[in-house]
């Protein structure tokens, strides 16, 4: 079995301007190609587990999810730091697009989308790790057994009262340097 690091999009990868769904809107977060780099070095399988509600609100559709994704796999794969897995969830349960109005089992904070990540790619969830920019991110992956959670970005003052065992970086790269030191 393999160890992944799972990661959120937005506010992680990307800067988080809201229902980003075109590639004008996607910027990456600095530093974040060379820390998803060190951790492929060390073994780790990369894996995007994303909540795409803007699909169900129909503020982009899956089309333009896909494009963004290739222009960042793209991007990434200058680095060394592609995805090996990505993982999104279209749904909304108040939906104005019916086909994606549901309660499904993979938005986060449910845990659907690690779940299938581990059984696609053999992933051992408890030697996993998990980094986003919100509670609910990590939420979702303690239920699938996932152990190591991070969170880093602009919310983690408020977002750390929700999940207390969450450790707290400024960004990325900050968390991968700390990593780093302590798994030496
Ligand atoms: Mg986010
Ligand atoms: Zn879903």
């Amino acid at each position: 079995m393999r160890k992944a690091a799972f990661f959120d999009r937005d506010g992680v990868i990307n800067i988080d301007y809201g229902f980003v769904g075109k590639i004008e809107n996607y910027d990456l977060v600095a530093g974040v190609a060379n820390a998803m780099s060190k951790l492929k070095k060390q073994g780790y399988l990369l894996v995007l587990i994303t909540n795409q509600s803007g699909i169900a609100r129909g503020k982009y559709t899956e089309a333009d999810f896909a494009r963004v994704s290739s222009f960042m796999q793209a991007n990434l794969a200058l680095h060394d730091a592609c995805f090996d897995g990505i993982y999104f969830c279209p749904h909304h349960p108040q939906a104005p697009l019916e086909q994606y109005r549901c309660e499904c089992s993979c938005r986060k904070p449910k845990s659907g989308m690690f779940l299938k990540a581990a059984e696609d790619l053999n992933i051992s969830l408890v030697d996993s790790i998990m980094i986003g920019d919100h509670a609910t991110d990590l939420i979702a992956a303690k239920g699938a057994g996932i152990r190591d959670l991070y969170l880093v970005g602009e919310h983690i003052e408020t977002e750390k009262e929700l999940i207390k065992e969450a450790r707290c970086f400024k960004n990325l790269d900050q968390m991968v340097i700390f990593y780093q030191n302590e798994k030496k």
